[in-house]
């Protein structure tokens, strides 16, 4: 298999098998993320792609699934993705479910006809790094694209019937916007009713600028209390049924699952808990031993 550099694969997919189109982000720019600071961006060669394709047939002829890599693979025209999806079908002909995390951005240069259509060589969910709903913070980490952005996007995810998932940045915003981030984004991911919220929360790992803004006193980062404020406010406002996970921040208890809404009241109560009485030090020494987003 042809996999190069970093590459970025979601835990909560199968991951096997897994084929990578493109090499690094189109974007790289993301004030908390070095992931891929030092690979280029680029489409990996379909000789590459064909080759791996191969090799998964030979391996697994009657995969039902794939994930697609790198960081954002969707960023290719429909022109350019349709091909891969029908050589997926050709070598792996029982795919029923092509997985792929992309950029809100990239589903720009795709009309609701052409998502239909990959929809039907099946591209079933999507995995959008949102972060934010709130556009002083999406400018304040650089996430390049802005609320109006978001809805337009999903909205037209949701009309070609294209599951996708949207995921919040616990404490990206800061001490002074944690609210507006908090409430902001709630409001948002509510109206663009994914089917699956995720939320992680913020480490600043060293090389990121943002890491270099709190050294210099210019960004004020969470306290692990504040951080658990945040994602309780986040939770309280988020108003769409969807499935629910969370982690990196209550230790010991498993928050995640289906049905939200029904779930929301124990939820908020149990992140109330831990605000009272979690080990607060404990949380911390997790968040510090973290490698990578
Ligand atoms: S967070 Fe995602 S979009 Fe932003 S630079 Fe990192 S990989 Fe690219």
């Amino acid at each position: 298999m042809h996999f190069t550099d970093t590459v970025y694969r979601n835990p909560y997919w199968p991951t096997f098998p897994l084929l990578q189109i493109t090499q690094g982000c189109t974007h790289n720019r993301c004030k908390f993320c070095t992931m891929y600071r030092n690979v280029d961006f680029r489409m990996q060669p379909m000789e590459w792609i064909e080759e791996d394709l191969q090799e998964l047939a030979a391996i697994v002829p009657d995969a039902k699934t794939i994930q697609l890599l790198s960081a954002n693979p969707l960023c290719m025209t429909y022109d350019k993705l349709a091909p891969i999806f029908e050589m997926i079908n050709r070598y792996l002909p029982k795919m029923e479910y092509i997985y792929a995390a992309t950029r809100v951005t990239d589903i720009r240069n795709k009309t609701v006809d052409q998502l239909k259509k990959l929809k039907n060589l099946g591209l079933k969910e999507i995995s959008l790094g949102v972060e934010s709903g709130d556009d002083w913070t999406l400018d304040r980490v650089n996430k390049g694209y802005h609320t109006e952005d978001i809805i337009e996007q999903c909205g037209k995810l949701s009309e070609a019937g294209v599951d996708f998932w949207m995921t919040f940045l616990n404490g990206v915003a800061g001490k002074e916007h944690s609210l507006d981030h908090a409430v902001h984004s709630a409001e948002i991911f509510s109206r663009c009713k994914p089917m699956l919220v995720g939320t992680g929360s913020l480490v600043l790992f060293p090389g990121t600028p943002l890491l270099e803004e709190a050294e210099q006193g210019k960004f004020d980062t969470l306290s692990e209390k504040e951080m658990l404020i945040e994602l309780k406010t986040f939770t309280e406002h988020l108003t769409c049924d969807c499935s629910f996970i969370t982690h990196h921040t209550v230790s010991g208890k498993n928050l995640s699952g289906p049905n939200f809404l029904q779930r929301k009241d124990k939820i908020i109560a149990a992140l109330e808990h831990e605000i009272q009485s979690g080990d607060m030090e404990k949380l911390a020494a997790i968040r510090r031993n973290k490698r990578s987003l």
